[in-house]
């Protein structure tokens, strides 16, 4: 796609990229509060190091949704710079306009989407 094209794709993503990186900060932030005050409330544990793997794991689960959004807007963003925004990855069919205003960090078309779906479901 014509990177003038891409334009206003380009502005909807970079502030979807902001928001997101918003909201993983504001998560961060808020399990490693709630962490601390559990610490305090049942003293420190045996082996910090079990606390630690505990708090990633959490940290992991909340951010996951996010952080997979966020990659796809970065990939999407990437492929504005390369002149490749707009065309599936997987079939190189240019995904409809009306699909990338909805979604415009969506990587494939409607049709290659339902089929990674379809096999995601089914691994
Ligand atoms: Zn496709």
């Amino acid at each position: 796609m014509d990177p003038r094209l891409a334009a206003p794709f380009r502005q909807q993503l970079l502030a979807q990229q902001s928001a997101l990186l918003a909201q993983l900060a504001e998560q961060r932030g808020g399990v490693i509060g709630r962490a601390e005050a559990a610490a305090d409330h049942f003293g420190q544990p045996e082996d910090p190091r079990a606390q630690l793997a505990t708090e990633r794991e959490l940290e992991f689960a909340l951010d996951e949704r996010e952080t997979a959004h966020l990659a796809a807007v970065v990939a999407a963003l990437t492929r504005i710079e390369a002149g490749t925004y707009g065309e599936c990855t997987d079939c190189g069919t240019h995904i409809t306009a009306a699909r990338l205003h909805a979604t415009p960090e969506a990587a494939r078309c409607v049709h290659c989407q339902e089929k990674a779906e379809q096999h995601r479901r089914a691994a």
